[in-house]
């Protein structure tokens, strides 16, 4: 697009707190809601508040899979920060607490 990155934000977040927000996720297959088992149960446990659809856990989310994936993650995506690092452009921001809070220190990483 011929523009340049002036910034790149990387959120800070501990595997095992990774690992239990996406293992806890649950879809449902015939609307696609998603919940959380902690986080934003459904009202009746493992069925959908919207059709009543008995809730599934994707592949993807299965905590051995999220493992291998943040795994593939260091391998892959990793030497970016470097690369972004090195260059003066990367902004590390802790991606655990209330999403006001991480909101509000992307907003002031981008002088927003
Ligand atoms: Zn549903």
């Amino acid at each position: 697009m011929g523009r340049s990155i002036t910034r790149c934000i990387s959120y800070d977040v501990p595997d095992e707190i990774l690992v239990e927000r996406m293992s806890g996720r649950r879809s449902c297959p015939r609307c696609g809601a998603v919940y959380h088992v902690s986080q934003n149960p459904p009202k009746r446990d493992g069925y959908c508040d919207k059709d009543d659809a008995g809730l599934v856990q994707r592949e993807d989310d299965k905590p051995e899979t999220v493992r291998k994936r943040l795994q593939e993650y260091m391998v892959k995506t990793e030497p970016l920060r470097r690369f972004y690092e090195t260059r003066h452009l990367l902004t590390s921001i802790e991606g655990v607490g209330t999403p006001e809070g991480i909101l509000a220190a992307t907003k002031k990483a981008l002088g927003a």
